[in-house]
């Protein structure tokens, strides 16, 4: 459901992207060279952070739940996977420095996020069942936390 207009300011671009590129660089990540391309990213972000009231990935369909879309919220749980394995991740917003320093061409990348019916379960092992004190927003909430540091790509 939108929430109010989704159209983004240059300004507002210009600040997230500033965001976004500060906090790159203290993780050891690279944002993509491409200004322009990262500037329509960075305003899909903001439109989804308009839409749903977070910032969804702009290259995957989100579902305007919170809970179910956090594996999506960027910077994605796939991100350092994708740029290790593909040298970007899914959007191509963060690339490896082998990217970066043109030593690596980027191919397309393939989706790493499984299906929803995978999804609904992923977010807990397999070793205990879920409680009515013990929710599956509760298993997200702790896969959320356990997110290490960036891999220094
Ligand atoms: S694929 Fe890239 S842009 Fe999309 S959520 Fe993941 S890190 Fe962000």
């Amino acid at each position: 459901m939108e929430r109010e207009n989704p159209e983004p300011s240059p300004e507002e671009i210009d600040r997230l992207y500033s965001h976004l590129e500060k906090e790159a660089k203290q993780g050891g990540y690279n944002l993509n060279p491409d200004g322009e391309f990262v500037r329509g990213l960075v305003k899909g972000l903001l439109v989804n952070e308009r839409r749903y009231g977070y910032q969804a990935c702009p290259c995957r369909l989100a579902a305007d739940d919170k809970i179910a879309d956090l594996d999506i919220i960027c910077p994605c749980y796939f991100r350092d996977a994708d740029v290790t394995e593909f040298g970007a991740c899914y959007c191509a917003l963060y690339v490896s420095k082998a990217v970066l320093k043109g030593e690596q061409k980027l191919g397309s990348i393939p989706e790493r996020r499984p299906p929803q019916d995978v999804r609904q379960n992923y977010s807990c092992s397999q070793s205990h069942s879920h409680s009515q004190s013990h929710s599956q927003s509760h298993c997200h909430q702790r896969r959320l936390q356990s997110r290490g540091p960036g891999p220094g790509l």
